[in-house]
């Protein structure tokens, strides 16, 4: 992005940003610097969240979590801007394309009308000069035709690069969807997949979503440290790879929450494989890297919800979040179900 912050207004917050880069691990490098210039200038509400957090809890930034930070904060911003053009180029060229064609099709009905009156001139004894216009004007629109067609085809050949842009473009977004941390989607990611989800098979109704939370996650980074914590959410995103399949999909949303799509699966497959979860994450054990043993029990908690016919994403992560949220308030360590009747549609 280009940033507007006048010479003075620049300075003031590379002196703010140099006094909290300086308390960190990481390097003096331009992604560190961008994160805490973007924090300063109070540019990135989403970045100064975590960035404020690592702050209070005082877990200086190492070199990774700058580049992930870099990644899932600016890069991904950057991108969807450019997304947006692209989207935008995208509608403007098929509304023209359609618009030609269009065009192309009055001019060829103009043509044959042009025609008809052309055959009834000649069945009369018409004046030499309004046969010559009407051939003049056959003419004309015959050369209007040949240049809608041309360009047509033109257009289409920009729609193509257009295409072709944005295959490079997602190319090179991959890590933009991507959590660096964990390797899972990211919310982008996840977005991005139920979008394709819904789009192939006419709705979301019959996907099953798991809304999964880390519980008292704050505790083991204030205990163990966030080098720790970032070995938790690694683990965590492990169980949630190995035991799903196919076209299931597996995020991480930010911090220590997690979702899960299952395509195709019923209200209580869901419960037990999030039941199964659970329990697997229980039953592991971390390793402390400094030889100190191991963390003590980790535990999540899950909501799970059935999407009715017509519910949206949004919709449909609300219902399983509020599951998710009466898990915690019942105990933690357990599953909660969105009941089938609460879905729109159902
Ligand atoms: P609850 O059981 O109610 O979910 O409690 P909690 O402590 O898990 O929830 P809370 O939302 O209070 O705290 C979440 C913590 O997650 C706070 C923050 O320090 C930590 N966190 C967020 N993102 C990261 C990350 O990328 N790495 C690490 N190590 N910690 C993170
Ligand atoms: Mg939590
Ligand atoms: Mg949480």
């Amino acid at each position: 992005m280009r940033y507007a912050e006048e010479r003075e207004r620049s300075a003031e917050v590379l002196r703010l940003a140099l006094a909290l880069m300086g308390r960190q691990a990481a390097g003096f490098n331009p992604c560190s610097y961008a994160l805490w210039y973007e924090h300063c200038a109070g540019l990135n509400p989403g970045l100064s969240r975590t960035l404020e957090a690592r702050l209070a809890a005082n877990s200086p930034l190492t070199d990774d979590d700058v580049w992930r930070l870099y990644n899932e904060h600016i890069v991904t911003r950057d991108i969807q801007q450019y997304v947006g053009v692209r989207d935008e180029l995208y509608r403007i060229l098929k509304d023209t394309s359609a618009n030609t064609v269009v065009a192309g099709e009055r001019a060829s009905a103009f043509d044959q009308s042009l025609a008809r009156h052309a055959e009834q001139l000649a069945t009369v004894e018409a004046p030499p000069a309004v046969r010559a216009t009407v051939a003049d004007l056959r003419s004309d629109t015959g050369k209007m035709r040949a240049m809608t067609v041309e360009l047509e085809a033109k257009l289409t050949a920009s729609t193509r690069k257009v295409n072709e842009l944005t295959e490079n473009l997602e190319r090179a977004q991959g890590e933009a969807l991507l959590d660096a941390l964990t390797g899972l989607k990211n919310r982008r990611g996840f977005e991005r997949a139920a979008r394709g989800l819904s789009l192939a098979r006419g709705g979301l109704a019959g996907t099953a979503l798991m809304m999964v939370d880390i519980d008292h996650f704050k505790a083991v980074n204030d205990l163990h440290g966030h080098l720790l914590g970032d070995k938790v959410l690694r683990a965590v995103a492990h169980v949630l790879k190995s035991n799903i399949k196919g076209r299931d999909v597996a995020a991480r949303l930010g911090g220590e929450e997690f979702a899960v799509l299952l395509p195709e699966t019923s209200l209580s497959g869901a419960e037990v494989l999030g039941r199964q979860i659970c329990a697997l994450v229980a039953h592991g054990r971390i390793k402390r890297s400094d030889g100190q043993g191991t963390i003590g029990q980790v535990t999540l908690s899950i909501g799970v919800a059935l999407a009715g016919e017509a519910e949206s994403l949004e919709q449909l992560v609300e219902r399983a979040d509020r599951a998710l949220y009466i898990a915690k308030r019942t105990g933690r360590n357990r599953v909660e179900v969105s009941p089938a009747d609460s879905a729109p549609g159902a």
